[in-house]
């Protein structure tokens, strides 16, 4: 496998890091994955923003050269190293803080981070899919930052691995009663004809499938509220699914052990999946994400939306 690391592509078991890089001794750097399919990146420009603004939300200056372009370019550049042109594929790309002497403040401003990325084939969870996977719910214990994309994943390594002890597929967090997201997914639970998801604020990840989601049901005229579902409401949804650049759309079928809906994935969530793949697969549909009013970018100026989303 070929890999990038600072400027080079080289063998994976060349790429080394050095152990005082302030990714490894505080999580201290930002990441993205992005999708690939049939060579082509999924909604680029959405995670090239969301990093952009991760890295300016802790502070580290990013790296000379790395425009969009670049990065789309590199994230080319290793699906074709590594023969991945043909079906699904995720680019993985890690900016941190960079290697320096051990100290919790900031390094000296000459420290350059590191930037790593990396391509590997992916096979879509369709059997998942089909047949709806199960969560369980767990207290929200992380920082008051979830928007930013960091290294710095223990609450939500330790809640997926809670997830897979008990059998599940994922761990959903709640706070204060409110369910925020999952470990790795963004968390929409359907009442009716109404949609809702929590607010694109400093609690969640603005995913990048939430944001084109919100696109793709407004298209089809399906209202979504950002707004707050009670962790004791879950259980009166007709149907609950989570996104994510792995998942896309993945319905939910159990709770804690406990039945949703009619306990298999709903119809909502199977016509969302097949709006939000012609949208981030161009060429198989026509689709094409619109980028606008990125969530990110909304919560960088400070507010606190609680909006819906209707098709025009
Ligand atoms: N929420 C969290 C905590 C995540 O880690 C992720 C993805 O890794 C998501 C949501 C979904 O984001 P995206 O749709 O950009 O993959």
């Amino acid at each position: 496998m070929r890999v990038y690391l600072n400027g080079e592509l080289l063998d994976r078991s060349e790429a080394m890091i050095p152990v005082d890089d302030r990714g490894f001794l505080f999580g201290d750097g930002i990441y993205e994955v992005v999708r690939a399919t049939g060579g082509r990146l999924g909604a680029p420009e959405l995670h090239w923003r969301r990093l952009a603004r991760g890295l300016a939300g802790i502070e580290i200056r990013p790296p000379a050269g790395l425009s969009e372009r670049a990065l789309s370019e590199l994230a080319g550049r290793l699906l074709v190293e590594n023969g991945l042109e043909r079906g699904d594929a995720l680019v993985y790309l890690q900016i941190t803080r960079g290697a320096a002497v051990r100290t919790h403040h900031f390094p000296p401003d000459t420290t350059s981070p590191t930037v790593y990325a990396a391509a590997s084939a992916f096979q879509p969870p369709d059997a998942l899919r089909a047949r709806g996977a199960s969560v369980i719910t767990l207290p929200d214990i992380r920082w008051a930052r979830c928007d930013l994309k960091t290294v710095n994943l223990l609450p939500n390594v330790l809640g997926k691995q809670r997830a897979v002890a008990a059998g599940a597929d994922e761990a959903v967090f709640v706070r204060d009663g409110v369910v925020t997201e999952g470990a790795s997914t963004n968390v929409f639970a359907v009442f009716g004809s109404e949609v809702r998801t929590y607010p694109a604020t400093n609690y969640i990840l603005p995913g990048v499938t939430r944001h084109v989601l919100l696109e793709a049901a407004g298209a089809l005229g399906v209202t979504v509220h950002e707004a707050p579902v009670l962790a004791d409401e879950l259980f009166t949804a007709d149907e609950l699914f989570l996104t994510s650049t792995t998942n896309d759309v993945m319905p939910v079928v159990t709770v804690d052990g406990r039945r949703i809906g009619a306990g298999r994935p709903g119809p909502l969530a199977t016509q969302l999946f097949t709006a939000l793949r012609a949208r981030l697969v161009p060429d198989a549909a026509g689709g094409e994400t619109d980028g606008g009013d990125y969530e990110a970018e909304r919560i960088a100026s400070g507010s606190r939306p609680t909006r819906s989303h209707q098709v025009t």
